[in-house]
């Protein structure tokens, strides 16, 4: 799934303006806005292909990200960073099917799907009050710009939930599972501006694969930045503007940009390490969906390793070969000694939502990510408007600078373009 890229044939420039380190979604958006510009901007990747922690593998014919993950398309970045015609992005049911009390529920967005709304009220999850407040919430927070989305007050989103007048029984049901795949995190501690900007993408746009999988997102960046991309190649040294390569070269630039992950950030200057938390999937095969709807199914019940799967070919077949399905089965606080142990404990767990027919999955592969997104508490959040990117000599990007995601990351990249543009 990786780009044609050779680090072998590309040899390395000796001087450059901006040398960017890391090829994540943060990276290839500053280097491929300032290549766009005109700037002689160079990017090291340490790993074989370019994407980070976005990426898709290609096992017996199927296409498997590596951790369930999606696009929303409302997320401000994506609309006007990439010309998502060339993604082909493949959109999912608005909504969840919802595992609770031994049977499945249906909550889904009626103002999208009006069919839906009379099975979503009736849905015992929660009460019909809840579902006015969701009605309400979304009527809200569409009613204002993203932006706002981060306004004070901030506090957990768990708190948020009760403020908003939310059941116990609606939170533990719905939120709790849904929001834990979000935010990789089930206690809800996250931020309540965290919450009001997820909610007001889900409401507003569509949640999207691309159909030849997550990796086409990176790709279709690194596309324009051609052989500016070297692989297989880490920066070990940061001096005043220049880098030290793992094999000794040396890059001289004007600017450099650090675009590496939020753990390996410590290593090469003298930031602080955040926290991070992980997240587990594992993928399965079969020739029997569990359900034919592109929608996610969550679990409503405090119980089992599993938080929320997919039938992922229900969203893309391409993402299978004929004829067969591709399941995603995700776990949220999974600990890495409990890994290995988890495509047989999902499977027991789900043989009781979905009986016998779950016999003749396969397990294809399982995904731990160990440092998947960053923690954001209330009180975290930097001030996405004032962004201090420029840490002494050098600028550094990521989605842990903003926040854990595509539109965090890809916003950083920007930003950071956008500060060097101002000076170059
Ligand atoms: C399982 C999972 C599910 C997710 N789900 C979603 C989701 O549904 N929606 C959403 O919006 N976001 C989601 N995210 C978050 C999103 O993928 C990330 O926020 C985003 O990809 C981070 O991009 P980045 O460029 O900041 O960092 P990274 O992708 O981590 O890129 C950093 C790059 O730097 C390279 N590097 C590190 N050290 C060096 C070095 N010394 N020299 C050279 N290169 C180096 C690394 O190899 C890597 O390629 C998910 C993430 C995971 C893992």
């Amino acid at each position: 799934m990786s780009p044609s890229l050779d680090s072998s044939h590309i040899p390395l420039p000796s001087e450059v303006d901006v040398l960017v380190i890391g090829a994540g979604l943060a990276g290839l958006s500053c280097a491929r806005l300032l290549s766009q510009s005109g700037i002689n901007v160079h990017v090291l990747e340490a790993t074989s292909s370019v994407g980070g922690r976005v990426k898709t593998d290609e096992i017996d014919g199927f296409l498997l990200d590596r951790g369930f993950q999606v696009l929303l398309t409302s997320y401000s970045e994506l609309q006007n960073q990439i010309d998502l015609e060339k993604l082909d992005l493949k959109t999912f049911k608005s909504g969840s099917l919802v595992w609770a009390d031994s049977q499945f529920h249906l909550i889904s967005d009626p103002t999208k799907h009006p069919w839906d709304l009379i099975p979503t009220m009736r849905a015992k999850v929660g009460s019909l009050a809840d579902k006015i407040r969701m009605a309400k919430l979304k009527s809200r927070l569409l009613s204002s710009s993203p932006e706002r989305c981060f306004d004070p007050p901030e506090h957990s989103t768990q708190d948020e939930l009760r403020a908003l007048g939310f059941s116990q029984e609606f939170i533990e049901g719905f939120f709790r599972p849904f929001l834990g795949g979000v935010y990789l995190e089930r206690s809800l501690h996250t931020s309540s501006s965290l919450f009001n900007y997820y909610f007001r993408c889900f409401s507003s746009g569509d949640t999207a694969l691309p159909a030849k999988g997550m990796q086409r997102l990176p790709e279709l960046l690194a596309e324009d930045l051609g052989d500016r991309i070297t692989l297989n190649t880490s920066a070990v040294d940061i001096l005043e503007n220049q880098v030290i390569t793992q094999v000794g070269s040396s890059i001289q630039a004007r600017e450099i940009v650090l675009a590496v992950d939020g753990p390996s950030a410590p290593g090469l200057n003298d930031s602080a390490a955040n926290q991070f938390k992980s997240a587990t999937t594992a993928y399965f095969s079969t020739h029997n969906p569990p359900t034919e709807q592109p929608l996610l199914v969550l679990n409503g019940d405090d119980d089992g390793p599993v938080n929320h799967l997919t039938v992922i070919s229900n969203i893309c077949p391409d993402y299978s070969p004929e004829g067969m399905h591709l399941v995603s089965v995700s776990g949220v606080g999974i600990k890495a000694n409990e890994v290995d142990d988890f495509p047989k404990k999902a499977l027991e767990q789900l043989q009781g939502w979905f009986g016998p027919s779950i016999k003749d999955w396969s397990h294809l592969r399982t995904y731990f990510i160990p440092f998947a997104l960053p923690e954001h508490p209330a009180g975290s959040l930097p001030d996405l408007n004032g962004l201090e990117l420029r840490h002494n000599n050098l600028i550094q990007i990521g989605d842990y600078t903003t926040f854990g995601s595509i539109q965090g990351a890809l916003l950083s990249g920007r930003k950071a373009a956008e500060l060097i543009l101002k000076n170059i």
